[in-house]
């Protein structure tokens, strides 16, 4: 078969762009992150003002202005109450008429309640500034306050409450409107929002592409993800929810859109991973006439444009009781890294590159030497190993011991040893003589009094993912117990020449490392021709990895119909699953390749929030339930009937929690 693109360009060596591209253009500056829109022009009735943003100006108009909000805490027999809206706190006062004259009501009016206040605001008294507040230095004299909505008495919790004691995240998730109020999570949702604006209009505005949707009501697709079906009341046929818009996209390219952009939700029921959603959102591309060089310069020039300027961080960083510093914004463009350097070196093919402890081949010195006690290496073993400066005081025996059986469980066949050196300079390991400290020292790149060496030995492969695992261990512990490993910062790194296909988990075919559209590299393409060698084919796939998670990936695709359906067969799917794509490349496919952006893992790194749930609105737990809503539920029984469904299992009875 003939090679993909840019190979069978016709004049070998032509430059990929005759002319140079121009240089990504500059833009003006970004707004604010909660930008100072008028809240009195589409609410004037209600309001004059924000609670966070009343300042020392409007002491000075000596104006009544009018906020509203919720009643966050009562302090002091009601002499002082603070309103909190999205933007902060406002403490208001009462006097003593006030007090006397409402005694009654203010008793009764709940925490949370909905009120609108209006009055003059004047600087407090000295001594009594909260330089927490942004609006510490002030308090709002009451002249008239009405309650909008009360709130019920009790609460499941209260904004304030969580000031005191974090709430378990399964009541967050019941409560999920209660628990949104919280600024940080308010914080959380602007950022995101703020992105997502900017995103667009980098793609559209500047960069030429066309927002469409695509049908989430798709049919099932072969090769990938586990997908959820929908029932239909065509007997027996059932629709899936579109794992991505992948098969869309391209045939959007088919169809001459050229650049497609959507902020597309992608359904996948893959539940083993409790940082997965089974709902989640990407930012999907896809363009025509591009080789890989385009797509990640697109992404760089995307991420440039939409990255939160300082200000904006900071912003962010002091929203009303939020404590994250701001960080600089990362480096372009990004560093490159293959897909085997990644796993030589860091075990893993997204590495978390703020920190180094690269793992090493000691395989030639460890033979000397019984490393694993008395448990020989297998012949054709590998014996990798990488030092975590100044951990060896940490890193106790309890946390090794654990690590062990980690090893033992997920890395079966795999031999972990641990190594140090004594004050003679020799290694902690008894039988190993003075000089083999020396010659590991030159190997592993130097080693000092308190590091401690981690050492696997076993089959390549499970041995360097093992140590990859073991690493991101170490470091986790070792933060844990106060010493800094991971430089704090964003660090961004294009992984490239994955291989196109691994051997299958089950049974003895192959597998698609990214999915089976993407292109081979056009110097393995050969390789796909009977008796090739499947393994060393290098598929046109990019990763973006962001402090080692995966943020976006992506190919070039097969653009022929011929190469797709035989990379179809090479993997055992039968193309009439997708006879609709093959005929769509055999129309006048032109060359196309895109990328998918994890909206939620990027958004959750940039606000440094703890996991993606904190950053989606309303998330489903591990088991992939909506708590708040109660979300899978049973259906009736018409409702069964009517799409020719019988239930067979024993179902739990709605309305039960599964605690997260
Ligand atoms: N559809 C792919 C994914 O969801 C991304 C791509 O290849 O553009 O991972």
């Amino acid at each position: 078969m003939s090679s993909a693109h840019p190979a069978s360009f016709p004049f070998p060596g032509a430059p990929r762009h005759p002319l140079p591209p121009p240089p990504p253009p500059t833009y003006r500056t970004p707004p604010r992150l909660s930008p100072t829109v008028p809240y009195n022009r589409y609410g004037a009735a209600f309001r004059s003002h924000l609670c966070g943003r009343v300042n020392l100006t409007d002491v000075d108009a000596q104006r009544s202005i009018s906020v509203c909000g919720w009643l966050h805490k009562k302090r002091m027999d009601h002499r002082f109450w603070l309103l909190r809206d999205w933007s902060g706190t406002l403490q208001v006062t009462l006097d003593d008429r006030q007090r006397t004259e409402w005694a009654a009501w203010l008793g009764e009016v709940a925490l949370e309640s909905v009120l609108r206040v209006s009055g003059v605001p004047q600087r407090r008294p000295p001594g009594q500034a909260n330089p927490r507040m942004a609006t510490g230095q002030l308090e709002l004299r009451v002249e008239q306050m009405q309650v909008l909505n009360p709130a019920a008495a009790r609460l499941p919790f209260t904004c304030a409450q969580w000031e005191a004691a974090e709430v378990g995240e399964p009541v967050r998730m019941q409560y999920r409107y209660l628990d949104l109020r919280r600024a940080v999570m308010q914080r959380n949702l602007r950022l995101r929002s703020w992105l997502l604006q900017r995103m667009r209009r980098f793609l559209h505005d500047h960069a030429g592409f066309v927002d469409v949707d695509t049908p989430y009501l798709f049919r099932a697709t072969p090769g990938g993800a586990q997908e959820f079906p929908v029932a239909s009341q065509l007997p027996g046929k059932f629709y899936s929810l579109a794992q991505s818009p992948q098969q869309f996209k391209q045939l959007l390219m088919v169809a001459g859109v050229d650049r497609y952009f959507q902020v597309a939700r992608c359904f996948r029921d893959e539940s083993n991973n409790p940082e997965k959603q089974p709902e989640f959102t990407q930012l999907d591309v896809e363009m025509s006439f591009v080789g890989m060089e385009d797509v990640l310069a697109l992404v760089e020039d995307l991420l440039r444009f939409s990255w939160p300027a300082p200000e904006i961080l900071a912003e962010a960083a002091n929203f009303p009781w939020t404590d994250r510093d701001a960080l600089p914004p990362p480096a372009f463009p990004f560093p490159r890294m293959s897909y085997k350097d990644a796993m030589t070196s860091y075990g893993t093919d997204k590495p978390d590159t703020r920190f180094a402890w690269h793992i090493r081949d000691i395989t030639p010195w460890a033979r000397d030497y019984r490393l694993f006690g008395n448990t020989p290496l297998h012949p054709g073993s590998t014996v990798r190993a990488f030092v975590a400066p100044g951990a060896a005081p940490l890193c106790k025996k309890a946390f090794k011991d654990a690590l062990d059986t980690l090893v033992k469980r997920e890395y079966p066949g795999v031999l972990l040893s641990f190594l140090t050196l004594k004050p003679d300079g020799s290694l902690s390991r008894a039988a190993l003589p003075r000089e083999a400290a020396a010659q590991l020292h030159s190997l592993v790149g130097g080693i000092q009094g308190e590091d401690l060496v981690v050492v696997c030995g076993g089959p390549e492969e499970r041995c360097l993912k093992a140590l990859g695992r073991l690493r991101l261990e170490t470091a986790d512990y070792v933060e844990k117990n106060g010493k800094s490993v991971r430089e704090d910062a964003f660090k961004f790194l294009w992984v490239v020449d994955f291989p196109l296909f691994a051997r299958a988990e089950e049974g003895s075919g192959w597998e698609t490392v990214h999915h089976p559209f993407t292109a081979p590299h056009p110097e393995d393409a050969h390789l796909l021709q009977a008796g090739g060698d499947l393994s060393r084919i290098r598929g046109q796939h990019y990763d973006l990895v962001l402090n080692g998670a995966e943020v976006a990936g992506g190919s070039i695709r097969l653009e022929r119909a011929a190469e797709q359906r035989h990379v179809l067969q090479l993997l055992q799917i039968n193309p009439a699953d997708v006879g609709h794509l093959l005929a769509g490349l055999d129309s006048g496919c032109p060359p196309h390749g895109g990328i998918a952006l994890g909206l939620d893992r990027l958004v959750c790194l940039l606000a440094r929030a703890k996991s993606i749930r904190d950053v989606i609105a309303f998330p489903k737990t591990a088991q992939g339930r909506d708590l708040m809503a109660e979300a899978p539920c049973s259906l009736p029984g018409k409702t069964l009937q009517l799409y020719h469904l019988a239930v067979t299992a024993n179902t739990a009875p709605d309305r039960s929690h599964d605690g997260g």
